[in-house]
């Protein structure tokens, strides 16, 4: 577990946030629109760009584009991690499991015909789920605005030049 999925405290402390943490409607240092939670979720889940819906979010299967080829919004700062894959285990597990706890409750066939059912169903369930789970948290993460998502500069640049005083 590399554990970075979790919000940076200076995240949390800026005003634009409500109760829940959910980023109102914006008018914070340099960001110009607003970031619905729920339309992120369901523009990430589509696997497209949080901030436009329009953009491809992946180059590859799982593989997050570093910017929109849409609207180049920045999308290298997810931090997804292993978030995505616990997500994928917890849904289709349930799925499966109960899935399998009926079977054999109402037909009791071999396990063979267990087998032949289950492996390919927990295998495509969970190569269709992971890309639009993994999507939908990069897209929570954009409107939340964690990691270095909707920070105006925040970027590590040489160490002196965010500091003026320094010298
Ligand atoms: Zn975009």
């Amino acid at each position: 577990m590399r554990g970075h999925w979790s919000l940076d405290a200076d995240v949390l402390s800026r005003k634009d946030y409500g109760p829940m943490g959910i980023a109102s409607s914006s008018s914070v240092q340099g960001i110009k629109h607003e970031r619905s939670v729920p339309q992120s979720l369901k523009r990430g889940a589509a696997q497209m760009c949080p901030a436009c819906g329009n953009g491809a979010l992946y180059t590859r299967y799982l593989k997050v584009a570093d910017q929109c080829p849409a609207c180049s919004e920045e999308l290298h700062h997810h931090r997804a991690d292993d978030a995505p894959p616990y997500f994928t285990i917890l849904i289709v597990g349930h799925f499966v499991v109960t899935g399998v706890m009926m079977v054999e409750d109402y037909f009791r066939p071999n396990y063979w015909v267990h087998a032949l059912m289950w492996f390919p169903l927990t295998i495509g369930l969970t190569l269709l789920l992971l890309p639009r789970i993994k999507g939908a948290l990069v897209g929570l993460q954009w409107a939340l605005k964690m990691h270095g998502f909707g920070a105006p500069e925040v970027h590590e640049g040489p160490p002196n030049a965010a500091r003026p005083d320094a010298d």
